[in-house]
């Protein structure tokens, strides 16, 4: 009768009204390629950070640790006080350096070592991010920093800083009671993939990525023409790199941020996505990265990129397969007569397709398709 026929009928709209294969469309892709990059070395922490890679417009790259290896090696020492010995300078800058964690501090004690220089304990350490250490070293107060940040007492060795850094190494001064002793002159490493990852990223994006760093000026403009970056911006505090990305930011970009997380953290934490490299970041910043490169391979970043954006056009093609079955059934029983079972198989199937779909990122293909970057 009547009233049992309107019962089957709006049993039937419910079963293929119902937003099943609306809610299935968005996270099986997401998950599937936090998967996928997880295999391949970059560690995404949510199906949000997934979402958000693929929306990047820009991306900036810290210098030492990120685009370069961070193991740095003395290349020269320049004594500028007649009272102090090269090994006397290079023990000093040692012993202050020894409690910190940055890269330029592990290359001195490093080298320290290789000469069996004694280091002594020091109180009263103090780091300064973005411009060096200080220290107590018996009772002289040690400085090991940024020349750039080394006041007007540098006078005396602005000269031999230049030379050094005209060269392109990274110079580091020691301070004794405020008063320059020597120049450390450091070289770290160029990642050899680096300059490719910046290319691909470039092509993807379609636009030049940045260069963010505290280094100085030539070093970081040398290093940028090895890799194709014209963007650098140079000598800059760690708040210095969170007023570059906000103002990315003001300019309606979504900013991705690389880094070791050593004097760019802030950076990290203000961008849409930090991705931090795994194996020169720090504790603490590989903990509170969106995402981390496990093999510090540069390529994995515009590949998770790409990945992610084939993760939007899934989500994009799901939902489009879902509101087709669902309109398609929903007309049918509306306007004609849908048998409760086609309806029913007709859900489901749906609900199926849209599944699988999106495992499909899953595939080690996915993956290469990425990291080819033919987005
Ligand atoms: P980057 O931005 O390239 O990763 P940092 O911000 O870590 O570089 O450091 C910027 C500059 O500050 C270095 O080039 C160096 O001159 C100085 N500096 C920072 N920390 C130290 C330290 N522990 N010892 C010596 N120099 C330091
Ligand atoms: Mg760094």
């Amino acid at each position: 009768d009547t009233r049992q026929r309107a019962l089957l009928r709006a049993m039937t709209f419910m079963s293929v009204a119902a937003p099943c294969a609306v809610v299935l469309p968005t996270m099986p892709p997401r998950l599937a390629a936090i998967a996928n990059a997880g295999r391949h070395g970059v560690l995404v922490k949510s199906a949000v950070v997934m979402e958000k890679l693929g929306a990047t417009t820009h991306v900036a790259f810290d210098k030492t640790g990120t685009l370069t290896r961070g193991i740095p090696e003395i290349a020269e020492i320049r004594c500028l006080d007649e009272g102090f010995t090269d090994d006397e300078v290079l023990r000093l800058a040692a012993a202050a350096e020894r409690p910190s964690e940055h890269p330029l501090a592990a290359a001195i004690v490093r080298a320290a070592r290789a000469r069996d220089l004694r280091m002594p304990e020091v109180t009263e350490f103090t780091a300064h991010p973005g411009r060096g250490v200080t220290a107590l070293v018996g009772d002289r107060l040690i400085g090991v920093g940024s020349p750039a940040t080394a006041g007007p007492g540098l006078a005396s060795g602005q000269a031999t800083v230049d030379a050094v850094q005209a060269r392109g190494y990274t110079a580091v001064i020691v301070t004794c009671e405020h008063q320059p002793i020597g120049v450390l002159a450091l070289t770290d490493q160029l990642r050899p993939e680096a300059a490719a990852a910046v290319r691909a990223t470039t092509e993807l994006t379609g636009a030049e990525p940045a260069l963010l760093t505290g280094d100085n000026r030539a070093t970081a403009d040398r290093l940028a023409a090895r890799v194709g970056i014209t963007d650098v911006r140079a000598g800059l505090l760690p708040d210095d790199k969170v007023t570059a990305v906000r103002q990315w930011q003001a300019d309606g970009r979504t900013v991705t941020v690389v880094g070791d997380g050593i004097n760019d953290a802030p950076a990290l934490a203000a961008a849409e996505v930090g991705i931090a490299m795994g194996g020169a970041g720090s504790d603490l910043t590989l903990q509170t990265a969106d995402a981390v490169v496990v093999r510090d391979d540069l390529t994995t970043i515009p590949a998770v990129i790409a990945l992610s954006r084939q993760a939007r056009r899934v989500v994009t093609a799901n939902l489009a397969i879902a509101a087709t079955f669902i309109g398609v059934l929903v007309v049918w029983d509306l306007a004609g007569n849908l048998p409760l079972p086609l309806g029913v198989a007709g859900h489901e199937g749906s609900t199926v397709i849209v599944g699988l779909n999106g495992l499909r990122l899953l595939r080690r293909a996915a993956w290469e398709r990425a990291a080819g970057t033919r987005d």
